[in-house]
């Protein structure tokens, strides 16, 4: 069976049990997924999203490789979002309590007012965890409310996640998503940082952390420099966790953790991997590939 977005909390509940099971000491990372989604699926029916664009329109986009968000307005509820940024840092802090205060008080800094929120949202639209990341230290946000940029970057991507995920399910009503052929998200640019391959027909299905679009890239192409030599293309694992890989591309030295759903038996929820699976990300730095969000000088 194929997931699609949002998994219910007793899915992840089961999934995330069977993790801890293994590494228990993964409980409090998970307890702020779990803590995080369960605010996210709470605003699902809230939210509105409109999609105005044909089959064909989108047809069109995707046969110039340019994603739809890239110039299609994904109109923001500034209220809505406050809330939610504001119940995400509460998630947050609950299942961390060593998390700084003023976590609680981030949905109140300047950038949140009435005045100033519209344009911000409108300002990082578009931008990658990097980016959100540089401008919120460029702008000395971190600095105003007390929190690394990397945690205000996070609290305002997964405040951000439904109204994306809401605009590309309604996306996923009018079109597949079968002519896109990139390593960034058909419908809002976010590199994949997780695949996997799924049992039915063990294409490598990739997926959006942001939005949850999911669309197939060929395995045998290196996905960042469409690298096609086989003999530059391979893949690693640890020893007894088969299922859980590493794809590595000698060409780029980019990396792309993979779930195999065959030797898994199971479609798992690529949201719990890419948290279960950091220790994999350690271990493709550690032998020099870069992550796939590593932006390249040279393109
Ligand atoms: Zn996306
Ligand atoms: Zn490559």
């Amino acid at each position: 069976m194929e997931h699609n977005y949002p998994p219910t909390m007793e899915e992840v509940k089961r999934e995330v049990d069977l993790h801890l099971e293994k590494n228990n000491d993964m409980a409090q990372i998970f307890d702020v997924y779990k803590g995080i989604l369960a605010v996210q699926l709470s605003y699902m029916d809230k939210i509105k999203v409109q999609v105005n664009i044909t089959e064909e329109e989108i047809s069109d986009y995707f046969r110039k490789d340019k994603y739809l968000l890239s110039d299609q307005n994904l109109k923001i509820n500034v209220q809505l979002f406050k809330e939610i940024l504001s119940e995400v840092c509460r998630a947050i802090k609950e299942a961390s309590p060593e998390a700084p205060d003023s976590l609680l008080k981030l949905s109140e800094a300047e950038e949140f007012k009435e005045e100033n929120i519209e344009g911000f949202l409108e300002k990082v639209a578009l931008f990658s965890k990097n980016q959100l990341e540089d401008y919120v230290a460029k702008k000395e946000i971190d600095k105003a409310v007390g929190l690394d940029s990397e945690v205000i970057s996070f609290a305002i991507f997964m405040s951000l996640s439904p109204f994306y995920s809401l605009y590309m399910k309604e996306v996923r009503g009018i079109t597949d998503f079968t002519l896109w052929r990139q390593s960034y998200c058909p419908v809002c640019g976010q590199i994949a940082v997780i695949a996997r391959h799924r049992s039915k027909d063990r294409a490598r299905v990739m997926e959006c952390w942001l939005c949850h679009a999911q669309w197939v890239y060929p395995r045998l192409e290196c996905p960042y420099c469409e690298n096609k030599d086989h003999k530059k293309l391979r893949f690693f694992y640890v020893p007894g966790d088969k299922a859980r890989q590493v794809h590595v591309c000698e060409e780029c030295n980019k990396y792309l953790k993979t779930i195999d759903s065959k030797v898994m038996e199971k479609d798992t929820l690529l949201d719990v991997e890419v948290i279960a699976t950091t220790y994999l990300d350690v271990l493709a730095e550690r032998e020099g590939y870069r992550s796939p969000e590593e932006v390249d000088a040279l393109n």
